[in-house]
């Protein structure tokens, strides 16, 4: 089940630098950065109302943030759909026959379960989250 919009991935070459704009001149404020070695990132957390911003700047030149950037340049990522019961989702979507990047759930920010949709589906790429308890 679908619950709400989870957060908007943007991918940038610099956290730091993307920060001036967004906790300064537009006056969100950052709940913490995290690094994710599965996805090889570095996460900013902005929350705006009940969704958030994630600011997305690769560890490793060969990382898939890196590759996005250096085919599409910065910008929108994906966007994320917080869901109950993400195993039995993506089983769903199998039968389906919907193109999935991630049969099974990964290990996201905060230890959230991840797992992303194929954007030749979605077009626009899109990841299921369920939260960690
Ligand atoms: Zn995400």
């Amino acid at each position: 089940m679908i619950k709400k919009v989870s957060h908007i991935g943007i991918a940038v070459n610099s956290i730091d630098e993307a920060l001036k704009l967004y906790t300064g001149a537009l006056g969100l404020k950052l709940k913490g950065i995290e690094v994710v070695p599965d996805q090889k990132v570095r996460v900013a957390i902005i929350p705006v109302g009940n969704a958030r911003i994630e600011l997305l700047e690769s560890t490793d030149p060969e990382g898939p943030i890196a590759k996005h950037i250096k085919n599409r340049g910065e910008g929108l990522h994906h966007v994320a759909l917080e869901v109950e019961g993400i195993e039995g989702m993506l089983e769903a979507l199998e039968k389906k026959e919907v193109p999935l990047v991630d049969r099974k759930p990964r290990i996201g920010a905060e230890g959230a379960r991840i797992a992303f949709l194929h954007p030749k589906a979605t077009k626009a790429l899109v990841e299921l989250l369920e939260p960690a308890e």
